[in-house]
């Protein structure tokens, strides 16, 4: 089986797990704290909060910014579900907006077309690694006036011109077991704002900034100093790992290229893609796509299509009353996608096999 994804816990990490769990301590402590100041150089960013989760880095970014009841939230339609669910957590209601067919992310003109005098953020999903049209959302933004949010959760390590995805708005990443960089569950806020990060530690743990005093009502959104560790172990080599990720998707792409039947991802002009996944289109829709995809798994290749509906028309967002809304790219590309594997542990025969058998299967 070619699996779509495949955790890498080299000796090293293993090693300090180990440490970790003989240290004494394993909650957030000095290991998260470690962890925090590398992943915020990382980035280039200012400040840098650990969370358990990306979802709950998504939703202390928002409440941290001072984001709730009342405020609308512009969100790409086409992203996991987490994105949206966020917004409502936080206790304000998400805008949709449409998005691009070539790099999978929010489209700015139809961001622009949902701004309201309501509209308190806009979240631009830098979905599958590689950067959405950040520069232009950013300037819809301006300065002070709608807040950016970047959901980087799958864009560890990418790049839009010279800036880190990271480094841009206040951003939310995850470590979740199949994402570029893994611990488990894990997640974390980077922001250029320190009142802000300041805010997220405290609501963090409880709303507290002394022990046991109360100033707001906070989470537990805690990281583990196992999962710490296991983080700041791999954030030296994720680098290495993005470059193998990079290496496979240009195999894939010099032998998927020519087929008709399929169009390959595009690297844009100026941004690195970090290729947490590797997402073909087949555009005659969801029988022939899902048809390629049986047919891989026959040959024993795992794939994945994300995301099979787009978020506003999930049963969710109907019951909320979003039924009439209406976003053509994201609904048609829900019909098209699947991802194929394009992970670090894949040899260069498990790519061949791999590309071999979509020209096979898609003729
Ligand atoms: C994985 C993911 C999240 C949520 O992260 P978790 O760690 O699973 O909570 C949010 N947004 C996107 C785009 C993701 O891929």
């Amino acid at each position: 089986m070619i699996k779509l994804a495949h955790p890498v816990i080299d000796d090293d990490e293993k090693a300090a797990v180990i440490a970790a769990l003989e240290s004494g301590q394993l909650a957030q402590g000095p290991r998260v704290a470690a962890f925090e100041r590398a992943f915020a150089a990382y980035c280039g960013a200012g400040h840098a909060v650990a969370v358990n989760s990306g979802t709950a880095a998504l939703h202390l970014a928002l409440v941290a910014h001072g984001i709730g009841a009342g405020d609308e939230v512009i969100v790409p339609a086409f992203s996991f579900a987490a994105t949206a669910t966020a917004v409502l957590h936080a206790g304000a209601r998400p805008v949709f907006a449409d998005v691009c067919d070539d790099d999978f992310g929010i489209d700015p003109a139809s961001a622009e077309r949902a701004i309201t005098p309501a509209t308190r953020a806009i979240i631009a999903v830098h979905l599958y690694g590689q950067a959405c049209r950040i520069a232009e959302v950013e300037a819809l933004c301006g300065p002070g006036r709608i807040t950016l949010i970047e959901d980087a959760a799958q864009a560890v390590g990418a790049t839009a011109g010279e800036r880190r995805c990271g480094s841009i708005g206040t951003a939310a990443f995850s470590f979740y077991a199949t994402k570029n960089l893994q611990t488990g569950e894990g997640g974390m806020i980077t922001t250029g704002d320190a009142a802000v990060a300041e805010r997220a530690r405290m609501l963090r743990s409880q709303g507290e900034r002394a022990r046991y005093v109360t100033e707001e009502a906070g989470y537990n959104f805690r990281m583990t100093e196992v999962a710490a560790a296991l983080g700041a172990t791999q954030l030296p080599k994720i680098g290495a790992r993005n470059d193998r990720r990079s290496a496979n998707a240009a195999r894939l792409t010099a032998r998927l290229e020519g087929n008709p039947r399929i169009v390959v991802p595009r690297e844009m002009a100026g941004r690195r893609h970090v290729w947490h996944q590797y997402t073909l289109r087949v555009p005659a829709g969801g029988e022939a796509r899902d048809a390629l995809q049986a047919g891989l798994r026959e040959r024993g290749i795992e794939s994945a299509v994300f995301y099979p509906a787009p978020i506003h028309r999930q049963p969710l967002y109907r019951r909320l009353g979003y039924a009439g809304v209406s976003l053509p790219v994201a609904e048609r590309l829900a019909g098209e996608v699947l991802s194929i594997p394009v992970h670090p542990s894949l040899s260069d025969a498990d790519v061949d096999a791999v590309a071999a058998a979509v020209n096979d299967l898609a003729r």
